[in-house]
């Protein structure tokens, strides 16, 4: 095994804030694409082989328990990405593996001539050693990233917490659910990282200068309308800012009907149908400019990679160069965050190991 670093696994030792996401529960999603935005056709066969189950027994078979959060993520018990890596290094060790560590693989097909069999585990984008091959590529781009918005109002929010936050990108049929995070540099939080990760492509293509669409309640317009009415009918003498909408704070309702142009001391009984309109959009459809990405506990992960039409989908074997593998971050396969990429790095692994 050629590894361009000085030390094996260095990447991993750095996982899930170095304590190492190795899997999820797959409890929270609905579909497979639902984790795999790029990739769920590989990753159907794939788990097939070497599931999330197979994965945590896996690791507990050689000594590594595991604990599962309520939102799916695994880890190890000791919460230590390290045992993970010292796991793998030794059992490196036992069954005889050569690790030669410091050497960067320039061109595959050199190893390629000497070599029964080729397998190229070199991570996101990192696709130099393939260039003398006639292999496709799927131009890599980042995804894992939190939103710029440079909007001074929306920092005043900075620490606020949305649970049930619904974003998309104006026009566009990316969206996603979840918590929500301002922060002093704009959005982040899961809601934020899911939807850079499904409009991946479509936000490198437009250098990640969109219009950004929250829905703060999560609610469908219908039942945002029904809410404000009852508010209104509720409170009818009490001013509108405060009162609070459920499951806002009572700071960020103050902001949106600010944002909506209802001033500070309008009472309920005197909001026009043209405000419960704008307070209605505000809520439900609120448009923001992001101006950049940012990155998220300099975790990020790779959008493209070696084509899927590229290889054999039950082996991974290189359709059109036998004996040449893939496995991991290289394939055009990438996740959302939740310990979903490094279970595509040991599914697609084991289904090489499996054919080799
Ligand atoms: C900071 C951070 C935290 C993350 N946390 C999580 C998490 O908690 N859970 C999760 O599921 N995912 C996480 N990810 C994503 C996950 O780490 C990757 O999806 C996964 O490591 C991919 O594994 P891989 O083996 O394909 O590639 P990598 O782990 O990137 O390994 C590729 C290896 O190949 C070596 N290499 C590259 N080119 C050459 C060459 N030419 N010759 C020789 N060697 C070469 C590299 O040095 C590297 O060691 C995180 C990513 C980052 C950056």
């Amino acid at each position: 095994m050629y590894e361009a670093a000085r030390k094996p696994l260095a990447k991993l030792a750095l996982t899930g804030g170095g304590r190492c996401n190795f899997t999820n529960s797959f409890g929270g999603i609905s579909s497979l694409r639902e984790a795999y935005p790029r990739g769920e056709q590989i990753m159907k066969r794939a788990l097939r082989f070497f599931d999330n189950r197979d994965c945590m027994e896996w690791f507990e078979a050689e000594g590594v328990p595991y604990v599962v959060q309520d939102d799916g993520c695994v880890f190890p018990e000791s919460q230590d990405a390290m045992q993970i890596v010292g796991t793998l290094v030794t059992l490196m060790r036992k069954t005889g593996v050569r690790l030669v560590t410091g050497h960067r693989v320039e061109d595959a097909a050199v190893l390629m001539k000497d070599s029964d069999a080729v397998v190229v585990t070199t991570g996101g984008g990192a696709i130099g050693l393939l260039k003398s091959l006639n292999i496709e590529i799927v131009l890599p781009v980042p995804s894992l990233f939190t939103f710029r918005i440079n909007d001074g109002k929306l920092g005043s929010l900075m620490g606020t917490v949305i649970d049930n936050a619904v974003l998309g990108i104006a026009g566009q049929p990316f969206r996603s659910c979840g918590t929500l995070l301002i922060t002093d540099w704009g959005m982040s939080g899961p809601a934020a990282l899911k939807l850079s990760s499904y409009a991946a492509r479509y936000l490198a293509e437009k250098e990640y200068r969109v219009p950004v669409v929250v829905n703060w309640t999560g609610l469908s317009e219908e039942e945002a309308k029904g809410r404000i009415a009852c508010l209104n009918a509720e409170n009818q003498g009490k001013m509108i800012c405060s009162t609070t909408f459920p499951g806002l704070t009572s700071r960020l309702w103050r902001f949106l009907v600010c944002r909506a142009g209802i001033p500070e001391g309008c009472r309920w009984s005197s909001i026009g149908r043209k405000s419960v309109n704008r307070l209605l959009s505000v809520l439900t459809a609120d448009e923001y400019s992001m101006s950049g990405r940012c990155s998220f506990r300099e975790e990020f992960v790779t959008c493209g990679g070696v084509a899927i039409t590229e290889v054999n989908l039950s082996t991974l074997q290189s359709k059109k160069y036998p004996g040449l593998y893939f496995a991991g971050e290289i394939l055009d396969i990438d996740a959302v965050t939740g310990g979903f990429n490094l279970q595509a790095a040991w599914s697609t692994a084991m289904v090489v190991a499996r054919s080799l």
